[in-house]
């Protein structure tokens, strides 16, 4: 006897996990199955040696009014799921094109913030500039917004110029290729903006207790207590079919699950190439699907500290120029150039309740790069060594152990490969021009009863924030 369920989904990432909880809650008899052995996917909690980490690092943006706290509370997890939030979120540095270091604690006087990006305050025109652009950015209505979809967040800056270069690099490296892990030549101006908006408004630098993988466990924990059932450690190995429709699963180790709901959380290309089948689906659509866009990966290391030497959660690095088209990244990638002038991110979570044994900090250190698991990183390493070096030279007087990560490591806990090049991916699907707004992929498949869900699928933001936003969209569609 097949068990039957209103609803499958594969994959407990932050989108599955999500979608799951608010369909249980709403009554359905709902199936989760994860080939992982807990929830929250790229961004799942690792429990090993006293510390509680993710793979990789995490800033959660917004940090306050976020729709975390909005699914806990329908949830009625909104007391176990406090985020917490640091007083100072980082710190900056900014080096301009002669050497010069500045930095800037994330939160002091704006004014700080302007001669760390080499603005000169005596000079009224470039501040008049200065303040034109970030108003308009801070204040830009919605439907104003809606229109730049289609141009990239480094075409929308050629309006303000010229700037400080300083202000054109802090700004696109932060909330065009920083926010959506994609060249600010290909991220879309739209989303940009509502990032912006979003930070300027509710800040950043959320987490919670023990680990952001906490709350996707939590949900899932919740979907078993709503009468759902929650399969860890299992990979789905396809989706049944019955007259066309989407039916149900079958999992690798031969279980069969029926459900008039399938809804995958295991990537809209994995979904259709790998587990449901290209039979299912006319030559144009395979053809669109292969071709869409995903964002980049990260390259960097994972150093284990015998003392706490970060005080803030986090710190970046900007050198001036580093604001790189896609192209420079190719380039990169083919080793035609060395990584030479990107930004670093530096950060620990290692602050926060119930994450470090006492006395000890795991420290991030990494850079953007093409998300091939097959590339090479050593040339990554090399430079983000080399700038934490210069940035932070103490970090290297306590290092107990090192860990590296690269694209190489995404696809075993999150989505598989089935692309040349494609895998290493840190959300999924870009958000970028020609794929965002009106034209980005959806909830819904051409076929009847399968469904998208996560980063791959209608939602806005960044990272696990955009995989709950299209969970909460999926949920109210599905009503
Ligand atoms: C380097 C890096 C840095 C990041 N930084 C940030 C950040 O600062 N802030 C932020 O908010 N986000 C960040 N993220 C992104 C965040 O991890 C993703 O946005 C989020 O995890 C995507 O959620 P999802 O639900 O779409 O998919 P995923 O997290 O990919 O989850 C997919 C799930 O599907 C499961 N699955 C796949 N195939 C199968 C199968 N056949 N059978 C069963 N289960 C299957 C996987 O095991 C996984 O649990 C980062 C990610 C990386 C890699």
């Amino acid at each position: 006897m097949k068990e039957s369920f209103d609803l499958i989904v594969i994959g407990a990432g932050p989108g599955g996990s999500t979608l799951a909880a608010l369909m249980a809650k709403k009554g359905r008899k709902v199936l989760v199955v994860d080939k992982n052995p807990r929830a929250g996917g790229r961004m799942l909690t690792v429990r090993k040696h006293g510390f509680s980490y993710e793979m990789f690092p995490i800033n959660g943006v917004p940090a306050r009014n976020s729709l975390f706290e909005e699914v806990s509370r329908r949830l009625d997890l909104e007391e176990e799921l406090q985020p917490v939030l640091p007083k100072k979120v980082g710190v900056l540095y900014y080096e301009d094109s002669a050497g010069k270091l500045n930095r800037w604690v994330m939160g002091s006087s704006p004014w700080g913030l302007m001669t760390a990006l080499g603005v000169r305050l005596w000079k009224p025109l470039s501040l008049i500039r200065t303040f034109r652009a970030l108003k308009e950015m801070a204040t830009l209505p919605p439907a104003e917004i809606e229109k730049l979809y289609d141009i990239s967040a480094m075409q929308y800056f050629k309006r303000f110029e010229p700037l400080p270069e300083g202000i054109r690099t802090y700004i696109l490296a932060s909330f065009g290729e920083g926010a959506f892990e994609m060249p600010s030549d290909h991220t879309s101006a739209a989303e940009m903006l509502k990032l912006f908006q979003a930070a300027q408004k509710n800040g950043g630098g959320r987490y919670y207790r023990g680990g952001i993988g906490t709350v996707f466990e939590a949900y899932t924990r919740r979907v078993e207590e709503l009468g759902g059932k929650v399969l860890m450690n299992t990979r789905v190995d396809h989706i049944n079919f019955r007259k066309g429709a989407a039916c149900g699963v079958t999992t690798e180790d031969g279980q069969k699950f029926d459900a008039p709901i399938v809804v995958s959380n295991a990537g809209l290309r994995q979904t259709v190439l790998k587990l449901a089948g290209k039979k299912h689906f006319s030559e144009e659509y395979l053809s669109w699907c292969r071709n869409l866009e995903h964002n980049l990966a990260c390259a960097g290391f994972r150093y284990f500290l015998d003392a706490p030497v970060l005080e803030y959660p986090m710190y970046i690095y900007y050198p001036e120029g580093c604001v790189a088209p896609y192209k420079e990244f190719e380039d990169m990638a083919s080793g035609l150039i060395k990584p030479a002038h990107s930004y670093i991110y530096l950060g620990t979570t290692s602050l926060y309740p119930d994450t470090a044994p006492p006395g000890k900090q795991l420290v991030y250190a990494c850079m953007s790069c093409i998300a091939d698991p097959e590339l090479d990183i050593s040339p990554y390493l090399e430079y983000v060594e080399k700038r934490v070096r210069k940035i932070m030279p103490e970090l290297f007087d306590h290092i107990s152990h090192t860990e590296t990560f690269g694209p190489g490591n995404v696809a075993g806990i999150g989505t598989d490969i089935v692309l040349p090049g494609q895998g290493g991916e840190s959300y999924g699907l870009a958000l970028s021009t020609g794929q965002s707004g009106p034209a980005q992929p959806g909830h819904l498949s051409p076929v009847a009863g399968l469904y998208f869900v996560g980063c791959d699928a209608g939602g806005s933001g960044l990272g696990t924030h955009q995989a709950l936003d299209s969970a909460v969209k999926l949920a109210a569609l599905l009503e």
